[in-house]
């Protein structure tokens, strides 16, 4: 990475929760190969963005309907559900797969909206999500994304923060999808300014001690539980066991069968 650096939502949210685990994501670049299961869902998922992008671009569909049944009742549900957003009025902009950049501290902070809906009075950030929606509403709205996504637009455009809000479908459930919207306003777009000043401080001081000294990057604190179910528990010694694993012979194959944490999961 040089001084202007590419940095995600993703990335924001593994900078904040483990900082060990950016640097063995990102910086060591370690990888491995996902389940089944992991590939299905992550492949659904890419499909359904591409059939919402190809609708909104009004392009051909049929193809990708045909190919997979629940696509088209996942589609048809979010259409019943969301006829106001997902029906084109005049006086509305609108674009799928909406990509701003906001140089930040010297890192290009890159979001990527699924689908942003703007007119004279407000804008609207929307976003699909493959997955289960959590039970707790705080939890999407302290997410990198939600923070990331409501900050940059209110820093590239001329709406203030109220005028925007972010809004969450859940759509491959088994009935309806569901959603979750949240609203925007000054006090959290400062907040958030404050926390990415904050946390990109640090990285400006983790990354030239690695590079250069190789110092490794903070590991998070082990009170906060979260090593066990980590998959590189083995690497950082955060296991019972680890301390036997990483010794002599065994540390060869204790680290190639480390299962690591697919990025697009992150
Ligand atoms: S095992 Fe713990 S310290 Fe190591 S990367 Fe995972 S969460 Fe971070």
């Amino acid at each position: 990475m040089n001084n202007l650096t590419r940095l995600s939502q993703n990335q924001l949210n593994l900078l904040e929760t483990c900082p060990r685990k950016f640097q063995h994501l990102y910086l060591d670049q370690l990888k491995s190969p996902l389940s089944r299961e992991q590939q299905e869902h992550i492949t659904w998922g890419n499909r359904f963005h591409l059939l919402m992008q190809q609708r909104e671009l009004g392009l051909p569909i049929e193809s990708l309907l045909n190919e997979d049944p629940q696509l088209e009742h996942s589609l048809n549900a979010l259409v019943r559900a969301a006829p106001e957003t997902l029906t084109p009025a005049s006086e509305t902009w609108r674009e799928a797969e909406h990509c701003r950049t906001l140089n930040f501290q010297g890192y290009l902070l890159t979001v990527v909206y699924d689908l942003l809906l703007a007119d004279a009075q407000k804008a609207d950030i929307f976003d699909w999500k493959t997955y289960l929606q959590p039970t707790n509403r705080n939890q999407l709205a302290n997410d990198w994304q939600t923070r990331l996504y409501l900050y940059v637009l209110a820093e590239t455009s001329p709406y203030l923060p109220e005028q925007i809000a972010m809004t969450y479908w859940f759509v491959k459930q088994r009935s309806a999808p569901t959603s979750l919207t949240l609203t925007y306003d000054n006090a959290q777009h400062e907040k958030t300014q404050q926390d990415l000043t904050t946390l990109l401080t640090k990285l400006d001081r983790w990354l030239p001690e690695y590079r250069e000294q190789g110092k490794p990057f903070p590991q998070v604190a082990e009170e906060k539980g979260l090593c066990p179910s980590c998959s590189f528990a083995v690497r950082c010694q955060r296991t019972p066991e680890s301390s036997e694993l990483v010794t002599g012979k065994d540390w060869c194959s204790s680290v190639a069968e480390i299962e690591e944490v697919p990025l697009s999961n992150l």
